[in-house]
């Protein structure tokens, strides 16, 4: 099936991509083709949709949409004044409140987030907060500059704040925190467009990964001698794949290699229940995980098999029981509204699920279509509209969260979600997920070590630098020497 398209021409270069963003979170299903003056109007435009041309100049910014085959529409123009003086933010601010409001009467859709298209919406108020703005000053920042929604203003607010108090009783400017990636699943999900290959295939090279992983993380000792290491987060993929022996020898060298003696909290994504047992989980306990994720997703069985994975919702119920028996009091669940098929009723019936089994967390993600996934074709095969996330799933989420006496404490958006909603993880106090907070608000130096990481260092002055290590697992082996060298010039001291 081919994609519908909007082209969108505008008279100078420099918003195009907070362009492409806000007209795509109007239209999720098209492409959004973004051009600057000289390329012209393509004449590639969809039935149905409308294509946008947009002129900015000092004083003004005008929107004409226009209906495929070049007919004006009867909708027009609109303009924005805008008047002389306005910085770059100032403009980029005006033109997307200008886009927005012609799309919402052009479609009738409201988005929750209004104009913002950023991945950590949480960021705003938290400036604010930090420069002591009061409630009401940041609520109407929010709803009149960016157009967000009363409710979700007020969200973002509280988090902000909630995170705020957190990071006040952490020295994170003088420690670092440590990701772990092991890039295994049991099987591929149908939505991942994560770093994860089948441990099936990759089962006999698992010890060279490890040898991999153990080389990264004696560069580490080395590197972060002189810093407090406060939080430390073994992902993936799922690092459960690995046998209990493999998880023993991973969590036995990093134990005698870093100095844990001020680690806060040490997290374990257990995530696939078909991957979870009484050893593994034992030696998990053994070396001192305080946190373990075990991940449901949706408790209804027909979904966990078309989005192919491979267990049963009694296990996951088995798992997290087990999980409970070997000790762990700070179980967390992740869960996804939007998936393939599922309606409230579905989502109703996965929260009283979840009610029952009483995890410390819940976390709970919006479907995203990332273009690296399995999904996409199945869009193309069955519609987009067979996956719905609505106002009305995700208060049925949040209401669960806080019967199980939990707050929302940390949030993050992602390009192309169901409904155009967000990730919000809700615990219970004291159960916070600590690393979860430094890496969505970038205020701590994080050293990512495995196939498809990311490290990122934040400098003193607020500023972030990045780098990653290659996807391919074979290639990660390989080249490991060069992506520690990599790391060594990023993480140089003075590691502020
Ligand atoms: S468990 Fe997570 S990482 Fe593994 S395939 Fe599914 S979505 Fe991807």
């Amino acid at each position: 099936m081919e994609q519908n398209v909007i082209e969108v021409v505008l008279n100078k270069p420099g918003f195009e991509y907070d362009i492409h963003s806000l007209v795509k979170a109007f239209y999720p299903e098209c492409e959004v083709r973004v051009h600057t003056e000289g390329e012209g109007m393509p004449d590639s435009s969809s039935e149905g949709y409308p294509d946008l041309s947009l002129n900015i100049t000092e004083e003004e910014i005008v929107l004409t949409l226009i209906h495929a085959r070049g007919a004006s529409s009867s909708f027009g123009a609109k303009k924005i004044v805008t008047g002389s003086g306005l910085d770059r933010s100032g403009v980029k601010n005006r033109l997307k409140q200008l886009i927005y409001v012609t799309l919402s009467e052009y479609t009738g859709k409201q988005l929750p987030w209004g104009t913002l298209t950023g991945i950590r919406p949480t960021k705003i108020p938290m400036m604010m907060l930090e420069d002591g703005k009061n409630r009401d000053e940041i609520l109407s920042y929010m709803e009149d500059t960016y157009l967000v929604s009363r409710e979700k203003s007020e969200l973002a607010l509280e988090i902000a704040q909630r995170e705020k108090e957190l990071l006040s009783t952490i020295h994170y400017q003088d420690g670092y925190s440590l990701y772990i990636g092991i890039p295994f699943c049991p099987t591929t999900c149908l939505y991942c467009s994560f770093t994860s290959f089948p441990i099936v295939s990759w089962k006999k090279r698992v010890n060279e990964y490890l040898e991999a992983l153990e080389k990264e993380i004696i560069f580490t000792a080395q590197i972060c001698k002189d810093k407090v290491l406060d939080t430390v987060y073994i992902g993936g993929g799922t690092p459960t794949t690995l046998s209990a022996e493999e998880l023993e020898r991973l969590l036995s060298f990093l134990k005698k290699t870093l100095d844990f003696s001020q680690v806060k909290e040490f997290t374990v994504e257990a995530g696939r229940a078909d991957s979870i047992t009484a050893d593994k989980l034992e030696v998990l306990m053994k070396y001192g995980v305080t946190r373990i994720s075990v991940n449901p997703q949706t408790m209804k069985e027909e979904t966990l098999r078309l989005i192919g994975r491979q267990h049963t919702v009694e296990q996951v119920k088995e798992a997290f029981h087990l999980a409970r028996e070997k000790g762990f009091t700070n179980i967390n669940m992740d869960l996804i509204l939007g998936l393939p098929g599922e309606n409230e009723e579905d989502v109703r019936n996965t929260i009283e699920e979840v009610k029952k089994l009483d995890p410390d967390s819940m976390t709970v993600h919006s479907l995203a279509i990332k273009r690296a996934s399995r999904l996409n074709q199945w869009i193309g095969e069955n519609g987009i509209d067979a996956l719905k996330n609505t106002d009305e799933t995700m208060k049925i989420a949040e209401n669960g969260a806080r019967e199980m006496g939990m707050v929302p404490y940390y949030l993050y958006r992602q390009k192309n979600m169901s409904g155009n909603f967000e990730n919000v993880g809700y615990a219970r106090e004291g159960k916070l997920g600590i690393y979860n907070i430094l890496i969505n608000e970038e205020v701590q130096t994080i050293v990512a070590l495995g196939a498809g990481t990311v490290t990122k260092r934040v400098f003193g002055d607020g500023r972030i630098e990045r780098c990653d290590n290659v996807k391919d697992v074979a290639l990660y082996i390989e080249k490991i020497d060069e992506m520690i060298e990599r790391k060594r010039k990023l993480l140089s001291d003075p590691l502020e």
